[in-house]
């Protein structure tokens, strides 16, 4: 199995990281959409969310989310930020291993395109 966050992850790729423990890593987007954009993701091959198991519930998936919040607050998003989890194509997901988005710095609109 190639997958491009799973090298990423073993570091096996280069990415401009900002966290790692033992179950996630968190590094920024290499094409940004806002002036803070990084993706929160586990070291554990997930390929879309419709993967997650209940073994993953509570501890993944919360450190997934409290990763992402603790970063926001770390990058000054203080008054505001998103986090986005697209899951299969028609949710717009391009790469076949779970990951947050964690976007901030600019005023997001809603509904999303
Ligand atoms: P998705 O569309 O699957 O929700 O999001 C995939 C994200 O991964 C995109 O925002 C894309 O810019 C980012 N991405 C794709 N390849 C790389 C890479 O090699 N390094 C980093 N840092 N981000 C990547
Ligand atoms: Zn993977």
């Amino acid at each position: 199995m190639d997958c491009l966050f799973c090298r990423i992850a073993n570091g096996d790729l280069a990415a401009n990281m900002l966290y790692e423990d033992e179950q996630v890593i968190a590094f920024h987007d290499i094409a940004p959409q806002a002036p803070v954009h990084f993706l929160v993701i586990p070291r554990k091959h997930i390929a879309t969310l419709h993967d997650l198991s209940e073994e993953d519930d509570k501890l993944l998936a919360g450190h997934i989310l409290f990763t992402a919040q603790r970063l926001a607050e770390q990058l000054g998003c203080e008054e505001g930020f998103r986090v986005v989890m697209n899951c299969n194509d028609l949710g717009g997901q391009t790469v076949y291993h779970i990951h947050m988005h964690v976007l901030g710095q600019r005023r997001l609109h809603w509904p999303p395109g």
